[in-house]
């Protein structure tokens, strides 16, 4: 049967159900394996300022701020892109250098 994407748009392998997360921007239940992960360093302190202070040798405390989308709020916030047919069978590491 021909499949529009390998892994069947999830990385499930053969397992059966696992847990659910809920997709921060519209709220939908999506499959953990399936929605988007996106997780950035997030500092109160400005970037200028950041900067200045870590030239003198502070150190700047910032947490890890992990969001989960489904895939249509995915692709509506560029997270990830509609690809052509050829190109979707290519599997890349899901964050690499965006963001
Ligand atoms: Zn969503």
């Amino acid at each position: 049967m021909p499949v529009k994407r390998k892994s069947r748009g999830r990385s499930k392998g053969g397992k059966g159900k696992g847990s659910q997360v809920q997709c921060c921007q519209c709220g939908e239940l999506v499959p953990r394996d399936k929605a988007k992960k996106v997780s950035r360093r997030v500092t109160l302190i400005e970037p200028i300022l950041a900067r200045e202070l870590r030239q003198k040798g502070a150190y700047i405390p910032a947490r890890v701020d992990t969001r989960y989308y489904c895939v249509s709020c995915a692709v509506h916030r560029g997270v990830v892109k509609v690809r052509a047919r050829n190109d979707r069978r290519v599997r890349t590491r899901r964050g690499g250098r965006r963001r």
